[in-house]
C-alpha cells in the first residue's frame, strides 16, 4: 500500500445545476465513499473542483462524472502525485463559481473569448500585436508567469474589471489574450472583455496546466513555477528550461518557497528562504515577529532571550544593508 500511486484532478464545467445545495450534499457523500480529498464548488452555473485520491479512486470518479450527461464532456487535468494534496473533503454550494463582482454576471456559454490551444497560445506570446494578460492574483504571478505577460496589480480576481477600465490604453487596438491556472477564470473574464467592447479576445484553453502538459510546446516561455491551491503550493510548467522569477520577500534573492506569515492574524503569503524564515521568525513585519501568537516562536519554543537575540541580529544586519 505504501507505494500506491495517487492522482490530483483539476476540472470545471459551466453547466446548469438546478439545486446546488442538494447536489453538494450528495456529491460530498460520493467523494467520501471514494476516499477522495479536496475542494469542490457547486453553483447554479456549474462545478469547479480539485480532488486527490488513489489512481483507482480518481479514475472511478472521472468515469462516474462522465456518465452524468451534464458532465459527459468535462475535461479533467490529471497530475500524478505521491499522496493526497488535501487534508479534508469539502463540497460547497456557492452563488457563483468565480466572482468578478459585475452588475450583470457573464455566462461563458453565451459569450467568451476565442479558445487557443497551447501551440496557438505559444505563437500569440510572440506576436507583437497581441497583449497577454495574466488573469490571476499577484501572488500567483509573482511565483511564475508567461514571459512578457502583463501583471494586473490586483489582489483578487474581483478587481480585474476595474483594473482594465483604468488601463484601457494598454489593450486598445490589440488582440487581447488571457490565461489562468486551469481556464475557468478566463471563461468569464474573456467574456467580460468582449462584452466591454474589446473585439479581438482569446483565452488559453485549459489554462497553464494544459499548456505545461502539451507534448509539443512543453511549457516553453513559462518562467518560474505554477501556484496551485492545494498542499503542493507550486508545480513545474516549463519542461525545457527553469528560470526562477520569484524573489525573496526579505532580500530579493531568487526564491520559489512560499510560507505564511507566522502571525495568525496576518497570515500573509511571502516568498522566503529557509534561512530568512529563521532569521525573521517568519514574521512579515516587525509587529508580526513579536506578535504574542507568533506560530514560529511556538513551533521552535523560543525563549524571550532567543527572540531578543534574533531581533538584535536583524537590526544589526539590516541596518548595515540599508546604509550601504
Ligand atoms: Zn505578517
Amino acid at each position: 500500500m505504501e507505494n500506491e500511486k495517487y492522482q490530483v484532478l483539476l476540472y470545471y464545467n459551466y453547466v446548469d445545476i438546478e439545486d446546488p445545495e442538494t447536489f453538494a450534499k450528495e456529491h460530498l457523500r460520493f467523494c467520501k465513499d471514494l476516499e477522495l480529498k479536496g475542494r469542490i464548488l457547486v453553483a447554479h452555473e456549474g462545478i469547479n473542483g480539485t480532488v486527490s485520491g488513489t489512481v483507482e479512486a480518481t479514475n472511478k470518479y472521472m468515469e462516474a462524472m462522465h456518465n452524468d450527461p451534464r458532465f459527459a464532456d468535462m475535461i479533467f487535468k490529471v497530475d500524478e502525485a505521491e499522496g493526497h494534496a488535501f487534508k479534508k473533503m469539502h463540497v460547497r454550494p456557492r452563488p457563483e463559481l468565480v466572482t468578478l463582482r459585475l452588475e450583470e454576471d457573464i455566462d461563458p456559454r453565451e459569450i467568451t473569448g476565442e479558445y487557443l490551444d497551447p501551440k496557438e497560445f505559444y505563437e500569440a506570446l510572440q506576436d507583437e500585436d497581441t497583449v497577454v494578460l495574466d488573469a490571476r492574483n499577484d501572488y500567483e504571478y509573482d511565483l511564475g508567469h508567461f514571459r512578457g505577460a502583463i501583471r494586473p496589480d490586483i489582489e483578487t480576481f474581483r478587481e480585474l474589471p476595474e483594473w482594465v477600465e483604468e488601463n484601457k490604453e494598454l489593450l486598445e487596438g490589440k488582440k487581447v489574450v488571457t490565461y489562468c491556472t486551469g481556464g475557468i477564470r478566463c471563461e468569464k473574464f474573456s467574456g467580460w472583455l468582449k462584452k466591454s467592447g474589446f473585439e479581438d479576445v482569446a483565452q488559453l484553453h485549459g489554462g497553464i496546466v494544459t499548456y505545461g502538459k502539451d507534448p509539443e510546446v512543453q511549457g516553453e516561455l513559462w518562467d518560474g513555477q505554477l501556484y496551485v491551491f492545494d498542499e503542493r503550493i507550486s508545480v513545474p510548467v516549463n519542461r525545457k528550461e527553469h528560470v526562477i522569477v520569484g524573489k525573496d520577500y526579505f532580500d530579493g534573492k531568487p526564491c520559489e518557497r512560499y510560507v505564511n506569515c507566522a502571525n495568525p492574524e496576518c497570515n500573509k503569503q511571502i516568498l522566503c528562504s529557509e534561512e530568512n524564515e529563521h532569521k525573521y521568525m517568519r514574521g512579515c513585519t516587525p509587529e508580526c515577529r513579536v506578535h504574542p501568537r507568533n506560530m514560529y516562536v511556538k513551533e521552535h519554543n523560543l525563549t524571550e532571550e532567543e527572540i531578543q537575540a534574533r531581533l538584535e541580529r536583524i537590526a544589526e544586519e539590516d541596518g548595515i544593508t540599508q546604509e550601504a
